[in-house]
């Protein structure tokens, strides 16, 4: 939560945004803290309780506000903004309380004109206007004129000036008295201690910084990974630290707030709901199936190695497994305990020991096997839990300046000419692909990249951002260590166990379930577009680029390059492309998977393919997958698109392989 600096209750001027709006006076509770100006309703008859976080009628941001000055007295106001007259103790009328006269104008100008606002004494407008000098001290917009009176009924009174933003016609006495001594004063960011008087006034805690949240609450969030900012518009996050989210969407950033009352924008996949959440811990696993965390525990080899992952059998419930060894079983042995949840929602591993939450049955079986194979030693992580790609490098920079790269080696040449790896500010490992001239409709491309830098998914490759300023362009994307999946499969001499090759093909059928869901087409899935990771994870490339290349033989169907024995019949035949013609692909794709990057149809040219595939002709079982395995990758080869599974239903089909047959 932003800390607040100043907070009371004064009457507030409508702005008259529109010219014929009416002049109205609320009462509000203003808040300042280093970074805005914010006003709520509050529900004065119930002494502020029920102040919700969606009472904020409005703010004004402090780097904005460009003076901060008195204003004459009106002429002829109403008894509640008028001061008292001689002989009346203002400050002893205990009745009237101090909340129903506001007779001390003070004015708050920002981009939008002057903010009236009413203190209810002079010794607390002295006090914010004070405290708002000290906060806007170093603004680049400072004035060094002002408007002494009220802007009224569409002009200022002192100089009738008709523009709400005319400039200033006084110049400002204070500009070197208090500006200075808000320098030389003001130079913690502490509060001042209340006074009796403002005690009095608020006596309810404070709402944190409310974000525009039709919910009414603020969601809290916790860093899974630290990330430094790489622009001004970032804000740094710190593991394990909480934080507000101010502005959540569908797009990769949300602009959050941490507790020194910072704001800026964070990569939202670096980050988790609640404190409640399992991904903070070092033991859990998202997304990762038996056979991978059994391969895990045996990496690590300890005996009382755990992970506690989600059940791919059992969707909503988790599984833990443990490995134990011992001088009789040197060889180690795996088991998986599904957790259970009793109809109270009490969770437990072995009957009899019942717990409120997943975290206190682990800390529990930590200490005791209670019925376990082995008390849970060690947790184990999955890949060490490396921070993930941030859709962009930093928030809205999709136009990078190729200053802040350096190349380092040449990884191959593509459709679109070289691709260099390099480093971006010398830190951030990248990709660049350095677009040959005429080789791409630059245009289309350039205006489709912002889209598709918003495409943010662990198993696709990140598209980082463009450098469209010079020839060639580049496109910098994620570096991807193992290079491409075909020359993976083909050249590696490890002798890949059927778990990896369903691995490998989980890994792509996520980021596609990924991309149906975002109603995009890839066009050209391939072994050859996607690429592999320093650790074995797959992710899929190039989504979409195909329609920007421009070169007949790859663009026409009957083109030598024409990705022709990845194609269903209908793009064939009438170049009709859907989310179930990337299907088909993704069919070819596992099979390229598991005849180790065999080329499809190889005994066939392009055209006896087409004709071949046209008649009904499909692909035969590659020897390492099972009756299983082929049943998926063929049921994608449906001559009929909509009988063909979503990337959805082929996920759920190849997670059940994973947690029965692997
Ligand atoms: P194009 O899209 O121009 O056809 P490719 O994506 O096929 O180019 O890239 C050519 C080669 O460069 C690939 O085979 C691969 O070895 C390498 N490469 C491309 N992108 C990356 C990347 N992000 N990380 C690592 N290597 C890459």
């Amino acid at each position: 939560m932003a800390s607040v600096i100043l907070e009371s209750i004064f009457l507030k001027r409508s702005q008259q945004k529109k010219k014929t709006s009416p002049l109205n006076f609320k009462k509000r509770l203003f808040l300042l803290t280093e970074s805005k100006l914010s006003y709520y309703e509050y529900d004065f008859e119930r002494g502020g309780v029920g102040l919700t976080l969606s009472s904020k009628k409005g703010s004004v941001d402090v780097e904005k506000i460009t003076c901060v000055e008195t204003v004459a007295p009106e002429n002829n106001p109403p008894p509640e903004r008028q001061a008292p007259r001689k002989g009346e103790d203002y400050n002893n009328m205990e009745q009237i309380s101090i909340i129903e006269r506001f007779p001390y104008p003070f004015q708050v100008v920002y981009d939008e004109g002057p903010l009236y606002i009413f203190s209810p004494t002079e010794e607390l407008r002295k006090r914010w206007i004070h405290q708002l000098k000290s906060v806007i001290r170093y603004n680049s917009d400072l004035v060094q004129k002002y408007h002494p009176c009220f802007w009224i009924d569409g002009q200022y009174l002192c100089c009738s000036q008709t523009a709400k933003n005319a400039m200033g016609c006084q110049i400002l006495e204070s500009r070197n008295g208090s500006l200075k001594v808000g320098r030389s004063h003001r130079k913690t960011k502490k509060p001042l201690p209340p006074t009796p008087e403002e005690d009095q006034m608020v006596m309810k805690p404070l709402p944190p910084e409310p974000a525009p949240s039709t919910a009414g609450e603020m969601k809290k969030v916790v860093a899974l990974y630290n990330y430094e900012p790489m622009n001004a518009q970032d804000l740094q996050l710190q593991k394990g630290e909480e934080y507000f989210i101010l502005e959540e969407s569908h797009l990769p950033w949300w602009k959050a707030l941490d507790k020194n009352g910072r704001e800026g924008y964070i990569p939202s996949n670096y980050v988790t709901e609640t404190r409640n959440s399992l991904e903070i811990f070092e033991w859990y696993s998202k997304n990762i199936t038996r056979s991978q965390a059994e391969q895990l525990l045996k990496q690590e080899g300890k005996e009382g190695g755990f992970i506690v992952r989600d059940s791919t059998s059992k969707t909503g419930k988790y599984t833990v497994s443990v490995y134990a060894k011992s001088s009789v079983d040197p060889q180690g042995t795996i088991r998986h305990y599904v957790v259970c949840c009793t109809p109270q929602n009490q969770y437990y591993l072995a009957e009899k020991h019942l717990f409120n939450s997943i975290p206190e049955l682990i800390t529990y079986h930590q200490h005791n096997s209670a019925g376990l194979i082995s008390r849970l030693k060690y947790p184990v992580s999955q890949h060490k839990k490396s921070a993930p790609s941030t859709a962009g490098l930093g928030y809205g920079s999709w136009e990078i300046d190729p200053k802040d790269l350096t190349f380092l080696k040449e990884l191959g040449t593509g459709q679109f000419g070289v691709v260099k790896y390099g480093k971006w500010r010398g830190q951030y490992n990248v990709a660049i692909k350095m677009i040959r001239e005429g080789s791409m409709s630059e245009d289309e491309f350039i205006d489709e990249a912002k889209v598709m830098m918003n495409l943010s998914h662990e198993k696709l490759v990140q598209l980082y951002g463009v450098c469209t300023k010079q020839r060639p362009i580049f496109i910098i994307t994620e570096y991807m260590a193992n290079g491409c999946l075909l020359n993976f499969l083909r050249e590696t001499r490890q002798r890949f166990q059927p778990a990896q090759l369903l691995e490998m093909c989980k890994d792509v059928c996520e980021a596609m379930e990924y991309l149906e869901s975002k109603q995009f087409l890839h066009r050209d899935l391939a072994a050859r577009n996607c690429l592999v990771n320093d650790q074995g994870i797959v992710k899929v490339s190039d989504f979409g680029l195909s329609r920007y290349v421009l070169d007949d033989e790859y663009t026409s169907s009957m083109g030598s390059k024409f990705p022709v024995r990845w194609s269903p019949p209908e793009v064939l035949l009438y170049s009709k492309f859907s989310s179930k013609s990337d299907v088909w692909s993704f069919g070819v794709l596992m099979w390229e998977v598991y005849s180790l990057g065999k080329m499809p149809y190889e005994r066939f040219n392009n055209s006896e393919t087409t004709e071949h595939v046209i008649q009904g002709l499909r692909l035969y079982r590659p020897q390492a997958a099972s009756e299983r395995v082929y049943a998926i990758m063929y049921s994608c080869w449906h001559e009929k698109p909509e009988e063909r599974p979503t990337f959805t239903v082929l996920l759920s089909s190849i997670l059940d392989i994973a947690d029965e047959e692997c």
